[in-house]
């Protein structure tokens, strides 16, 4: 068989998986810790970026991936191998589908509610997240009580939730005095922080922080706000993450922020707005140079494309398919236009703040890539909740607008899952396929590589020939019959060794959803 003729078979093979809104039985081993799981017969992606191999058999002994080889049916089956399974194993066919890391999804935060008195159960936002293959999540500004609670709760496997780690927004205090901060530092770091998120410093306030941050040891990431810092402070300092666009433009800029005199920072109008004029202020010489220093100081950036993307393109953001069944009213409710919502500031957006929008995403992505071309680590990470993102979903829109900022998507990959782990300090647990590791591993019905859309957890769009998935640049003869699906999706979002299968989690999600709004139109209805 050469070369062409595997791909073509193995293209046949391709799963198409469950269709959305499809009721799938839910599986015996739905969220059981095995003791041993064999996943059978995967492709696998193994998260460094490095072409994908297989198909192979991997083996997860307590929750550690223990073995991967050749699948059986290879010539050398007639011994038994470490893959063979037992009677008391659970095992995972993963015939035709892709085998790859769980995502780190290194920015989000966790919500109870959106909108002030529509509660948002917890169990919806985590059972999006592992359902778009997210299981690792970086809180950076939260409940910190609950989310610790919740952390160690995930990590004793009685929630289903990702693996959770805890980033508070750093408090300036009362007085917002370096020793002050200092002193909050030296607490929360008592209390159980796993890093600190930093917001809008003065450069006498940064300096306290990052020094104290340094001295206990603990990772950093920051939101840039417009202040007396830029990321020229911060990468000095040594920041270990920038988040988002914020702050590098302005470092890069001839001057301040060309903002006109009637602009304020506390309507978010004017704040995002004008926000979205900012990389075309940047002087282009010194935005090169700004990336330099980053790369040299080895700051990671992760850059939450998905989060603005409203701003360049609101009827997208507003129309997107998946609301139908899975946006819980207190989101849709949030995401309404009203200056008293973080975020929601559609409010007569105009097709000239789109314009610019668009303009600010094609220099912050070249900008981004240049920074990996140079040999910056770059992230992925949703910040979902706001301006139309919803959880999971805005994980899966991330990875495609990397590929858009003119990533392989094995490098898209890459960042979702190995840089995750670099940027977390995790590199020796997680972010790969490979034995030692802790198994967070996701089954994915298809080629991730082919089609980035396929690890969406509403699924996508697959062309079938002859009732089979093919590529839609496959030869066609005469008398093929060529349809269009909807398959794709992840089958099993594995953390921990434990599985967890998505279509059960999606079902879960889109009751949950049409509950509360039963529940609305009640308690509305009730009202005088
Ligand atoms: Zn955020």
């Amino acid at each position: 068989m050469n070369v062409s003729m595997k791909g073509l078979a193995l293209a046949a093979l391709m799963t198409v998986g469950l269709a959305a809104g499809q009721q799938p039985a839910t599986p015996p081993m739905h969220a059981k810790a095995a003791h041993r799981l064999v996943i059978k017969n995967a492709m696998v992606i193994y998260g460094n970026a490095k072409p994908p191999y297989g198909p192979v058999d991997i083996v997860v002994q307590d929750g550690l991936i223990s073995y991967i080889g050749p699948a059986d049916g290879m010539p050398s089956s007639s011994i038994t191998l470490p893959t063979t399974p037992r009677s008391s194993d659970t095992v995972i066919d993963a015939t035709g589908k892709y085998v790859m890391p769980g995502i780190v999804n290194a920015h989000m935060h966790w919500h109870e509610e959106r909108q002030a008195g529509i509660p948002q159960p917890i169990q919806y936002e985590r059972n999006l997240y592992l359902a778009a293959g997210v299981t690792t999540a970086r809180e950076v500004g939260g409940d910190f009580d609950k989310s610790k609670r919740w952390q160690a709760e995930s990590n004793a496997h009685t929630i289903i939730a990702p693996r959770i780690l805890v980033y508070p927004f750093v408090s300036k205090g009362r007085t917002g005095s370096p020793a002050e901060i200092r002193a909050w530092i030296r607490d929360i770091k008592e209390k159980g922080a796993d890093g600190l998120k930093i917001i809008g410093m003065d450069r006498d306030q940064l300096e306290a922080i990052m020094d104290e941050a340094h001295k206990l040891g603990m990772r950093t990431a920051t939101h840039i706000a417009v202040e007396e810092t830029t990321a020229k402070d911060y990468v000095e300092l040594g920041v270990n993450s920038i988040e988002h666009f914020y702050g590098v433009a302005d470092a890069a800029l001839n001057g301040i922020q060309n903002f006109p005199p009637d602009m304020s920072y506390s309507n978010e109008i004017h704040r995002f707005g004008r926000a979205g004029e900012l990389y075309a202020q940047a002087d282009p010489e010194k935005l090169h140079k700004i990336i330099d220093m980053m790369v040299e100081k080895k700051v990671a950036w992760d850059p939450t494309f998905s989060i603005y993307e409203a701003s360049r393109d609101l009827v997208r953001a507003q129309a997107q398919p998946w609301f139908k069944d899975y946006l819980h009213p207190s989101m849709e409710e949030y995401f309404k236009g009203s200056l008293d919502n973080h975020g929601s500031y559609f409010l007569g957006w105009t097709s000239s703040q789109e314009a610019k929008w668009k303009q600010q995403y094609r220099i912050w992505m070249d900008a981004v890539r240049e920074f990996a071309n140079k040999g910056g680590l770059v992230t992925t990470g949703d910040d979902a909740g706001y301006i139309y993102s919803m959880y999971g979903f805005g994980i899966s829109r991330e990875l495609e607008l990397h590929e858009e900022a003119g990533f392989h998507p094995l490098e898209v990959i890459e960042h979702a899952t190995w840089n995750g782990a670099k940027l977390l300090g995790m590199e020796d647990r997680i972010g790969k396929v490979r034995e030692g590791f802790i198994a967070d591993l996701l089954v994915v019905n298809g080629n991730p590589l082919d089609n980035l859309k396929l690890l969406n957890p509403y699924g996508a769009d697959v062309m079938t020939i002859n009732g089979r998935p093919a590529s839609n640049y496959s030869p066609l003869g005469p008398n093929d019959k060529v349809q269009s699906v909807h398959g794709g999706g992840i089958e099993w979002t594995i953390k921990d060794g434990i599985p967890y299968h998505v279509p059960t989690l999606m079902r879960e999600v889109k009751e949950m959803v049409s509950r509360a709004r039963t529940q609305r139109i009640r308690s509305t209805a009730a009202q005088p």
